[in-house]
């Protein structure tokens, strides 16, 4: 039987961190969150957001904009966010109404407040191992991994997912810490085989129940970074976690696992922001 990875103890921790030392060294951090339209799962995403601000001594702006906003309000308002003092990261809730271009609103946000590390300058370090921050959901599965104790060096990892936001740049920290990567897609060819390879197995597809116990090594570390909403209302991951917990060492739950994770990095990375911009 697999041990539960508690994604809510070491985000607790994480942000517990970030508290202290903004409460030690009287750092004035600022996040501003900009959120487009009335999609309700981006409304609890930005709430939990400001809570965990407000836990953690970090001031936040929240900016609320009408579904019809136009792209010349939307870069003006992040222009704006740009160049306030009081504001040190800036995050653009996703996914943004169709109207609006979402790769030329994250060009926008200056590289040094763009705490989610999509911006193209970011990426372009996190890719040459010279980075301010991290992408936080791929970070905080690597904050995960790294509370087993167990080292990545060496280990056969597998990564199910290419996207910009979770697959690449997971693949790319593991491989930054010495793990042998494999990246797998909607196109790969026996999954199920490359799969059972994984020492380190990390599920981002989007589709519930995906990762079955056949495709997991015995004792491996599957980490689940899937939400998904099923019919009943229920958030299910993208790993079944049942029969997988079964036959892995380590697993994350959903909910409680990767989720928290994802605003702990994010806190992380507002101070971390905070910190070079008040030493320019
Ligand atoms: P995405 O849709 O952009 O990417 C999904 C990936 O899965 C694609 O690269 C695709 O190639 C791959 N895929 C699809 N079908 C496949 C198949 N049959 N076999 C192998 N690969 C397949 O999704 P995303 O933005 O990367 O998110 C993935 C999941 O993670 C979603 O459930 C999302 O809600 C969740 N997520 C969670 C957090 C968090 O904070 N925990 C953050 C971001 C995303």
């Amino acid at each position: 039987m697999a041990q539960i990875i508690d994604g809510k103890a070491v985000s607790a921790a994480i942000k517990e961190q970030v508290r202290d030392e903004i409460a030690r060294d009287n750092i004035k951090a600022g996040l501003a969150v900009v959120i487009v339209g009335n999609d309700p799962a981006s409304r609890v995403y930005v709430n939990n957001k400001k809570k965990a601000c407000e836990f953690c001594g970090i001031q936040s702006f929240e900016y609320a904009l009408p579904e019809e906003t136009s792209m010349q309000e939307l870069l003006e308002l992040i222009d704006t966010l740009n160049n306030d003092k009081n504001v040190n990261g800036i995050l653009v809730q996703l996914p943004l109404p169709k109207q609006l271009d979402e790769k030329a609103v994250i060009e926008r946000i200056s590289p040094q407040k763009d705490v989610d590390a999509f911006h193209e300058t970011n990426v372009g370090k996190i890719m040459i191992g010279n980075y301010s921050f991290l992408p936080c959901t791929p970070a905080g599965c690597m904050e995960l991994i790294h509370s087993t104790g167990i080292s990545v060096s060496g280990k056969e990892c597998v990564v199910i997912g290419r996207s910009n936001i979770v697959g690449k740049p997971m693949a790319m920290l593991l491989l930054h810490e010495n793990g042998t990567v494999t990246i797998c897609h909607s196109r790969t060819k026996d999954l199920a085989e490359v799969c059972r390879r994984a020492d380190i197995l990390v599920a981002a597809v989007g589709k519930p129940n995906f990762v079955t116990a056949d495709m997991v090594k015995e004792g491996a570390i599957v980490i689940d970074v899937g939400i998904n909403r099923l019919e009943n209302g229920k958030l299910c991951g993208d790993v079944k976690f049942d029969e997988v917990s079964e036959k892995a060492g380590w697993i994350t739950p959903v909910p409680g696992g990767v989720g928290p994770m994802t605003i702990a990095v994010l806190m992380k990375n507002t101070l971390t922001a905070a910190k070079l911009q008040n030493k320019t």
